[in-house]
């Protein structure tokens, strides 16, 4: 891992991946998304902020989980939403 660059990042120690390669919030709707991105505490799998429903960072607010990790594959990096923090791992 590189040197964190907040509070957040620097406690995952494990980068949870997706289970399943759809955004759930999306599929109940409908609706389609652009890229997935995986919350770090509690797993789950959500659309970003491309997408026109935003499920993840949603998600981040609504629930107090500040870091994401890319479910796309071959991105490898980690992203806080209040620092705006990004780590490549
Ligand atoms: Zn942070
Ligand atoms: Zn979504
Ligand atoms: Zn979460």
């Amino acid at each position: 891992m590189a040197e964190a660059v907040c509070s957040h990042l620097e406690t995952i120690t494990t980068v949870k991946h997706a289970k399943h390669r759809q955004c759930d919030e999306c599929v109940k709707i409908g609706a389609q998304w652009v890229h997935l991105r995986t919350c770090q505490t509690c797993g789950v799998t959500l659309c970003c902020d491309s997408s026109p429903n935003r499920h993840a960072s949603k998600h981040a607010r609504a629930s107090d989980h500040p870091v994401i990790a890319s479910a796309e594959p071959g991105e490898r990096w980690l992203y806080c939403y209040p620092d705006d923090g990004l780590l490549e791992y």
